[in-house]
């Protein structure tokens, strides 16, 4: 006070100025947040939810609005009284809390509704994902008063763009979809539109299905077979199909990314090459020169710290040879690992196990990277195959197959050529000195029953002819053609 009172005029008014504007910001922090969760308020999610939408018209991104409203609350403040509802409401606020990211929105509209605003979202599924998160946040009971107590809540979902352009109609119809939510039972997630509705039950469904999809066999692993130049079967290449039975069979597009986000691949990749290796060890007692088994691999599986433990489980179980397997990463993967990720691929070269960079030609693989990595075999990505004399040639494809195989052949890896359709194709590559074909052409992926007969008639076939004896390489009837005089390099182990 004696301070202030030593102070002359102008001084007194400065320091009256800074407490006002002290008071001024304590008040208005104050009539934005919400008294009893310490939450922003609605007047602070509008602010918030203008600026999101003017960065997300920017950036071309979308922004997720939510409404939560607790089910039957009315009956948490009769049984524990007003103060027990509160600290019940206050728990609520720290679990949704804790399941956002930062850069979320988490406000309360007093009462038992909470709004949540999601900027920079990536699409509509991804708010589903979110939705999904906060409603298992109820998952465990609550404790007030001494007791243990079960809440659940109602959950609408809209999204910027797709469901409005502004904040008012945003959260009309995140409300909307709320109390539809409310209608059908509580307890669940809807979003606003019917189209994003469809989408996210379609792809929960597709979830739940492939879940239950490896316990109930409806995977299978087919085979497609692979062909030298001069006719001789190479091997095969294990692709896996799911036949769900009400939805029919589901392509690997469809599930195989899906499989991949929920970490659904680990158990699925790892059931695909003890099937595959187990399926190929018997074939290969039919036919004593060994086939090639080529099998696919996802990132995840690679990422997966005992991989190539896994890879030689399938390969000692099997009895399956490691030089019989060749695992097919694709381009983009390789790419991606540093150093010490390659290590497992090593690890498996050095058993005698083959590696294909699958779909080549697509990532952009630098040269001195490609000689660094121990790998067997290029696959060459078949956008460049079906560019070959299609209606109209594509000069540029046949330049880089040329160049791929000079370069494969160079680095002394063999190459295989996908998607060979038609026998031009197939005329073509072998001009530019491709060593491996596989195709619709020349066979598509076959269930393991209908391979195993092409196997034995084209054995047969091959002995009748007096070519070679039964067993020796199978030789594909055609529309390979045999007898080529060039040097193949031999795929076969
Ligand atoms: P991919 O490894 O590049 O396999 C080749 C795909 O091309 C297969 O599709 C095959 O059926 C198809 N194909 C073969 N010949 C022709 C042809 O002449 N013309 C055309 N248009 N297509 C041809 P599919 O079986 O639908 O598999 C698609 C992709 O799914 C595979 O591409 C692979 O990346 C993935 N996939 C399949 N099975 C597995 C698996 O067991 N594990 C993992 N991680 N991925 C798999
Ligand atoms: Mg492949
Ligand atoms: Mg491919």
């Amino acid at each position: 006070m004696r301070e202030i009172q030593r102070l002359d005029m102008a001084g007194r008014l400065r320091l009256a100025e800074a407490r006002v504007a002290e008071l001024e910001a304590k008040l208005s922090e104050a009539t934005q947040l919400d008294g009893l969760t310490g939450l922003p308020n609605q007047h602070r999610f509008t602010d918030r939810l203008h600026q999101a939408l003017i960065q997300a018209q920017r950036q071309g991104c979308a922004v997720g609005v939510f409404v939560l409203d607790l089910d039957r609350f009315k009956r948490v403040n009769e049984l524990l009284g007003h103060s027990g509802g509160d600290d019940v409401l206050c728990q609520v606020a720290r679990r949704l809390e804790s399941t956002l990211r930062q850069g979320d929105t988490l406000a309360c509209m007093g009462g038992d509704r909470f709004l949540i605003l999601l900027p920079e979202l990536k699409d509509s599924y991804s708010a589903t994902k979110v939705g999904q998160k906060l409603l298992e946040a109820f998952r465990s009971p609550f404790r007030a008063g001494g007791r243990g107590l079960q809440v659940s809540a109602s959950l609408g979902i809209c999204v910027h763009p797709d469901d409005g352009m502004d904040a008012s109609t945003l959260q009309a119809h995140a409300e909307s979809a709320m109390y539809r939510a409310k209608e059908r039972g509580g307890n669940r997630m809807e979003c606003f539109t019917s189209t994003l509705n469809a989408v996210s039950l379609e792809r929960q469904e597709l979830e739940q299905c492939l879940r239950d999809a490896l316990a109930n066999g409806e995977l299978q692993m087919y085979y497609q077979p692979q062909f030298h130049m001069d006719g001789r079967l190479a091997g095969a290449e294990a692709l896996i199909r799911w036949n769900h039975p009400l939805l029919g069979a589901v392509p690997p597009v469809k599930f195989i990314p899906l499989a991949e986000e929920n970490r659904l691949i680990l158990p699925i990749g790892e059931w695909a090459l003890r099937e595959s290796c187990k399926q190929m060890a018997k074939w290969q007692a039919l036919a004593p020169s060994p086939l090639l088994l080529a099998v696919n691999v996802s990132a995840l599986q690679f990422a997966n710290g005992d991989w190539d433990a896994c890879v030689v489980r399938a390969l000692v179980e099997s009895g399956l040879k490691p030089e019989s397997l060749e695992l097919e990463l694709t381009e983009s993967l390789v790419m991606r690992q540093g150093r010490e990720d390659i290590l497992p691929l090593h690890r498996l070269r050095e058993i005698g196990t083959r590696i294909a960079i699958d779909d080549f030609g697509t990532g952009y693989s630098s040269l001195g990277y490609l000689q660094r990595l121990p790998i067997t075999t290029l696959k060459i990505d078949q956008s460049f195959t079906a560019a070959l004399l299609a209606e109209k040639p594509d000069i540029s494809s046949e330049h880089i197959v040329r160049a791929v195989i000079q370069l494969a052949h160079n680095l002394n890896l063999q190459v295989v050529a996908e998607g060979v359709e038609t026998e031009g194709q197939r005329d073509m590559l072998e001009l530019l000195g491709c060593d491996v074909l596989q195709g619709f052409l020349l066979g598509r992926p076959l269930p393991a029953d209908a391979f195993e007969s092409l196997l034995e008639s084209m054995a047969a076939k091959a002995f009748l002819e007096g070519d070679r004896p039964l067993g020796d390489e199978v030789t594909a009837p055609l529309p390979v053609r045999r007898g080529v005089d060039r040097k193949s390099k031999t795929r076969t182990a």
